[in-house]
């Protein structure tokens, strides 16, 4: 089988790992418009869960990366009442974007796949003569656009402004900070993903965008408001930027997975809220679930590409609806500023019902005991 793959994100490499080293595919190309060593933003993160489940399918690959990880213990959550730091029974963890890549591409090159760089694709007729092709070209998919009606692609431009920065941090935590800021709501989402470094993801809400004359402001200015308003958490350390605009998150989802021999996978597909810190994990679950099915059928592909959407989409319907609580759940915080800080941390685990009473038990004991205490 002869597969092209479109982009060299964490999909498009741990697709082409799977296919090669099952020996599904004996001819693999991958496509990368990016130098090589260069990628926007800082880390991601990746819950235990997710990495167990992957470990199965390419244990070589999923080591190299738990030992780039970086485990978070704890997690502080704030509002205008107070804070509460959550302590995590079961271990989430963070990663550089550039060392899932690396690692991955380390391990495409021992299996022999070819990853070219610096090849922007915008004409797929050359690739005709490919048994498949896939789009793993993230949310500005060219795969998806050339075939954007086919695909029943939906678009959906949520109103909040978010940002992506890094910060050298001053501690290990990581937190979720709510506050009322010259009469609008802003927040702050960070985590450590080296002893070093933290991922900041700085939002607001639509109003307070303009209420707060962001609309106006130059970056250097937004980020000096951020640094202002959460000194206490920064102590005095700058935002870093890579790439960070400001901007509107556009959720993205297709009705049909494949369109003849053209199939996409990840941010092309379906693209999931950040809030629900998920997005690398689901881009290479979709990489799994193409590299099954393409085992499974190897000589009749529309079956394949058929069974890959049959099997994939009922699990993805559920997280991209948790994804819809998320981001509307974020987008009418400002509601929830008051609340005493334990009930705003239940509210917050509740916002995607995905968080039951004994998960939450299990996730978070100390949490579960302070609401107890509270209650006697
Ligand atoms: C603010 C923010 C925070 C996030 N935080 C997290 C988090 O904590 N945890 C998490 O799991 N996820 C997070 N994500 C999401 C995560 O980054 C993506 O979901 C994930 O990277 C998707 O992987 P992918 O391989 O599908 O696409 P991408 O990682 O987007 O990779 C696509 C690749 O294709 C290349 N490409 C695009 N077009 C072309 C073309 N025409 N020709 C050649 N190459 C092309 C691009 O250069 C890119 O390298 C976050 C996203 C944002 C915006």
């Amino acid at each position: 089988m002869k597969v092209c793959i479109i982009g060299g994100g964490p999909s498009a490499l741990f697709l082409a790992v799977l296919l090669k080293s099952r020996g599904t595919a004996d001819e693999i190309l991958v496509l990368e418009q990016n130098p090589k060593d260069a990628t926007y933003g800082f880390g991601v993160a990746l819950a235990e869960s997710a990495i167990d489940k992957l470990n199965e399918s390419e244990p070589t690959s999923m080591k190299a990366l738990q030992e780039k990880m970086y485990f978070i213990p704890s997690q502080v959550i704030e509002n205008d009442q107070g804070a509460f730091t959550l302590d995590f029974a079961a271990q989430g963890g963070a990663i550089t974007r550039l060392d899932i890549l690396t690692v991955l591409e380390q391990r495409c090159r021992d299996l022999g796949i070819e990853v070219v760089h610096e090849r922007r694709i915008d004409d797929l007729s050359e690739f005709d003569d490919y048994d498949v092709i896939v789009g793993a070209d993230g949310a500005n998919s060219v795969v998806r656009s050339a075939n954007e009606s086919e695909f029943g692609t939906q678009r959906n431009t949520r109103g909040n402004y978010f940002v992506w920065w890094g910060c050298a941090h001053p501690k290990h935590e990581s937190g979720l900070r709510f506050r009322s800021y010259k009469n609008s709501s802003i927040m702050i989402h960070y985590y450590a993903y080296t002893p070093e470094m933290w991922t900041v993801v700085g939002e607001v809400e639509e109003q307070c965008w303009f209420d707060l004359g962001m609309d106006k402001m130059t970056n250097a200015e937004r980020k000096a408001m951020f640094e202002e308003a959460f000194d206490d958490v920064f102590e005095g350390r700058p935002m870093i930027e890579n790439k960070s605009n400001w901007n509107q998150f556009e959720a993205i989802k297709n009705e049909r997975w494949s369109v003849g021999n053209r199939v996409l996978i990840g941010d092309a597909l379906y693209r999931a809220h950040f809030s629900i810190g998920s997005g690398t994990r689901l881009a290479m679950e979709d990489a799994l679930g193409l590299a099954d099915a393409l085992a499974a059928s190897p000589d009749d592909i529309p079956a394949a590409l058929a069974a890959y959407e049959e099997k994939g989409k009922p699990k993805k319907e559920k997280l991209m609806a948790a994804t819809v609580q998320s981001y509307t759940w974020y987008e009418n915080v400002h509601e929830k500023l008051g609340m005493p800080v334990l009930d705003f941390i239940q509210d917050y685990m509740d916002r995607t019902g995905r968080m039951p009473a004994d998960r939450l038990k299990m996730f978070v004991p100390n949490f579960v005991a302070a609401q107890e205490q509270q209650a006697s």
